[in-house]
Parts: structure tokens; C-alpha cells; sequence
């Protein structure tokens, strides 16, 4: 682990370990002087120094580094497979961070689909400060050799993408990027490390908004960066200190808390999803259901060779349009009409005018008769009848 956050092992050996045990153990040590098994909430926002210039265990000052953030770091590196882990403030500051390594003139390689707020940084932000962007159809990676240009320096995606849950072949675009000399950096917000791990794939770099499946359950805001590459964590590690969008301890608590269950939630996520996509496939209002998990999902093959679970987010389009997709995300009782994704309670949203609001007239525009759900951890039955029924308003193709 480089930079603020010292180097501390938490727990002999993490690699030997599965990955339930790492979350729960890697980064975490039993407290030296009382055993407590908890990492405390370090909320000094400075640190003694032994002589000048000469801190006693590696910390200096709170936004440098904080033990509660370490421990985190250290837990979420493990579970990607990674030696370096960098905690921000929010999913949008991890992104920040990694695309500062862009300078006036380069330019990216983005996914058709993908986070609203991911563009609206790329192509407000970064574009006013002069990085070019393209919108790439990544289902076939040949498309980034078209795309390619002198200027071009990173391929970003997710995988499943959100809200369309496309599938994205993660070893094949890292190849063509790699041999074009770029790097790929990919946001596994959906996926989680439990179900797929971009690096051993071949990524860069991997992004998540911890705010979503890590933290889990809706109570913290958090962004994290893993990687394998010692220049560009190098770079994090200036970034988050030199620009300072770092979480506060007890942020870096919630998220660490979250990620000890990330494997059973996740477990069930996609248990329930499976359920949930069943009753869509079944009801007549229905026009298509967007679920890696189905065998006739355009992505299924690959998904199932790079992920071991198909997680709990699935969309689905209406034969009703606009209408009845506004009339079904606000039916609901059991699903929250409401923004984000990928905690304990399940969620239900339009995303053409609630999170991707921001891509309108853009080349990632998305569909108006679309829902997206996040299927939580809620009895099933009580899902399936609550879907159903708001299901039950909409009109059937036949009407
Ligand atoms: C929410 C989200 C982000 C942004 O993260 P924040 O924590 O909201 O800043 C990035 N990527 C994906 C896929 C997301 O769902």
C-alpha cells in the first residue's frame, strides 16, 4: 500500500484466505491493547510524531491518511485481487481522481451505456478542461480500433452497464486497448468483486461507488479505486491528498461494515432477482426483460465466463411506454420509488428522468418505457406480489 495510508498488514497472509474470510478479516487486526474485533473509528485528525518529520506508525494528518480508512483500503484491495485500494468520497471523486491522469488533448473511450453521472463528469467536466470523449458500442471490442485516435488514451466501462445491463467482454476490450497502448478502467458498481474481478481480466484499473453494494445498505456516500499498476497508484495516492476528496473516518466504518456481508447479500440479491425476472417474463405488460442471467440476454455467454453470479439489478421496457412505466415505478409499496441501487431495501425507478436525466439528447439516451430495479433482500414473495400488482396496472401488449 503506498502513500499516506502506511504499510500495515491486517491480517497475516490475506491471499491464502476465501473471500468471505478476507472481508471480514484483511485490513482488520484485533486492537493491540483491548482485543476489541471492530476497527475503531480513528477520528484524529492528526498524529504525534516521534521526532521531526518522523510519524510513530505512518500517519501525519487526517486527509493524508486515517487508520479507519486504511483497514478499508486494505479489505476492498484484497477483495479485488489488488495491492493498492483507494478510498474517496463518492463513486463521482473515485472517477475524478482516475481521470486526472488525463491531461488537455487526450481523449477517452466510453461505454454506449453507463452511469449518467460518469458522463455528465466526463463530458462537462473533463470536456471543458479539454479531454475528448467518444461514445463506443463496446459489445464489439473490433469498434475501439474505429474509434482509436492519436489522442485517445482510456477505454472506460461498466459491466453490466447501468441501467441497460449490458454485458461487456472485459478480456477482449483490455486486449485491443492494450495493444493500441491504452489503459481500461472498469466500473464494477454492479457487479461487485464477489461476483467478477476486472483486473484478473485484464483491467487497469477498477472503480465502484462504494455508496451502492460495498456499503449496501443506503447510509453512506463512498468511492473506490483499485488497481495492480504502481504509476497509477502512485497518482491516486497524490490525488486523494493533493485534491482531498477522502471520506471521513466513520464513512470509511459504514462502508467497511457493509463489505464484511457483501457475499451472502449478494448471494441473495441475485436469488431474488432470478424470482423477480421470472414473474417479468411471465406478465403480459411486459415487452423485454434486461437480465444477464437469461439465456437469451446477448451477453449471457460472456457473462457467464466472467461473473459467477448475475446480481440483483434487472430492467425491463413496457408495452405501454412512458406512461406505463412512470404508472409501474409509482405503484409500488415494497419497492421505493427512489435513486441508487444495491442495498438491503429494493428499489424502483424511471431512469430517463430520475438517474440518467443527464444523458437525454446524448449518444447513451435511454429508453422511456424502461424501469430499473434493485432487487433487495426483502421476503420474495412479498417482492413478486408487490410487482405484480403495479404490473397489474399497466396495459398488456394485446391493448
Ligand atoms: C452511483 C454510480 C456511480 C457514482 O457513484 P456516487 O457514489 O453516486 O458518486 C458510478 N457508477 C455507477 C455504475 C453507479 O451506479
Amino acid at each position: 500500500m503506498l502513500g499516506g495510508d502506511p504499510q500495515v498488514s491486517g491480517f497475516e497472509d490475506p491471499d491464502e484466505f476465501g473471500f468471505e474470510t478476507r472481508a471480514i478479516r484483511a485490513g482488520q487486526p484485533h486492537d493491540p491493547y483491548t482485543g476489541a474485533v471492530v476497527t475503531p473509528i480513528s477520528l484524529a485528525t492528526t498524529f504525534a510524531q516521534e521526532a521531526v518529520g518522523q510519524p510513530r506508525h505512518g500517519y501525519e494528518y487526517g486527509r493524508t491518511g486515517n487508520p479507519t480508512r486504511h483497514a478499508y483500503q486494505v479489505c476492498v484491495a484484497s477483495l479485488e485481487g489488488a495491492r493498492h485500494g483507494f478510498a474517496f468520497a463518492s463513486g463521482l471523486a473515485a472517477s475524478d481522481a482516475l481521470l486526472r491522469v488525463l491531461r488537455p488533448g487526450d481523449s477517452l473511450l466510453l461505454g454506449d451505456d453507463a452511469y449518467g453521472g460518469t458522463f455528465r463528469l466526463i463530458d462537462k467536466v473533463f470536456g471543458n478542461a479539454g479531454v475528448g470523449l467518444a461514445a463506443v458500442d463496446l459489445t464489439a471490442p473490433d469498434k475501439i480500433r474505429d474509434a482509436w485516435t492519436p489522442s485517445t488514451r482510456m477505454v472506460w466501462l461498466e459491466t453490466p452497464t447501468n441501467p441497460l445491463l449490458t454485458v461487456f467482454d472485459i478480456e477482449a476490450i483490455c486486449a485491443v486497448t492494450h495493444e493500441l497502448g491504452g489503459i481500461v478502467v472498469v466500473d464494477n458498481t454492479f457487479a461487485t468483486p464477489y461476483l467478477q474481478q476486472p483486473l484478473a481480466l485484464g483491467a487497469d484499473a477498477v472503480l465502484h461507488s462504494a455508496t451502492k453494494y460495498l456499503g449496501g445498505h443506503s447510509d453512506v456516500v463512498g468511492g473506490f479505486v483499485a488497481t495492480d499498476d504502481d504509476e497509477l497508484a502512485d497518482h491516486l495516492v497524490f490525488t486523494q491528498n493533493a485534491v482531498g476528496a477522502v471520506p471521513s473516518p466513520f464513512d470509511c466504518y459504514l462502508a467497511l461494515r457493509g463489505t464484511k456481508t457483501l457475499g451472502v447479500r449478494m448471494d441473495r440479491h441475485g436469488e431474488n432477482a432470478h424470482a423477480v425476472v421470472e414473474l417479468l417474463e411471465e406478465h403480459p405488460a411486459v415487452r423485454s426483460v434486461l437480465y444477464p442471467g437469461r439465456p437469451d440476454h446477448l451477453g449471457h455467454d460472456i457473462a457467464c465466463r466472467q461473473m459467477s453470479g448475475f446480481g440483483g439489478m434487472v430492467s425491463f421496457r413496457l408495452h405501454g411506454g412512458r406512461a406505463a412505466a412512470e404508472q409501474v415505478a409509482a405503484s409500488t409499496k415494497v419497492f421505493t420509488l427512489a435513486e441508487s441501487l444495491g442495498a438491503v431495501e429494493s428499489l424502483i425507478e424511471h431512469p430517463g428522468a430520475m438517474t440518467h436525466a443527464s444523458v437525454a439528447g446524448s449518444a447513451l439516451e435511454v429508453p422511456d418505457d424502461l424501469v430499473r430495479l434493485s432487487v433487495g433482500l426483502e421476503t420474495e414473495s412479498d417482492l413478486l406480489d408487490d410487482l405484480g400488482a403495479a404490473l397489474d396496472t399497466a396495459p398488456s401488449a394485446a391493448n
